[in-house]
């Protein structure tokens, strides 16, 4: 299986390390309400379709985002951390 890292391109799936859902991007406000660190911590979507997932790519060092269909396993395109941001 192929992964294309943003920096490095089309490589191995064994390069890379997958560090959860991307929700990690949008960490709520030191300062937020417990519910809403409660609910960033502890309750998660799990969608049928398009799934934003954070990888990481050892030999460049790279962290990325992965755009993957759940239905098919598919991913549709993968993204610098700033673009996945923007
Ligand atoms: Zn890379």
């Amino acid at each position: 299986m192929r992964l294309t890292c943003p920096h490095c391109g089309d490589r191995d799936l064994r390069e890379f390390t997958y560090k959860g859902d991307a929700l990690a991007l949008s960490r709520p406000d030191p300062a937020a309400d417990s519910k809403i660190w409660d609910d960033y911590l502890h309750n998660r979507d799990n969608p049928a379709g398009v799934t934003r997932e954070l990888w990481y790519h050892a030999p460049c060092g790279g962290w990325m985002v992965a755009e993957r269909d759940t239905t098919n396993h598919v991913t549709t395109r993968t993204l610098t951390l700033a673009e996945a941001r923007s």
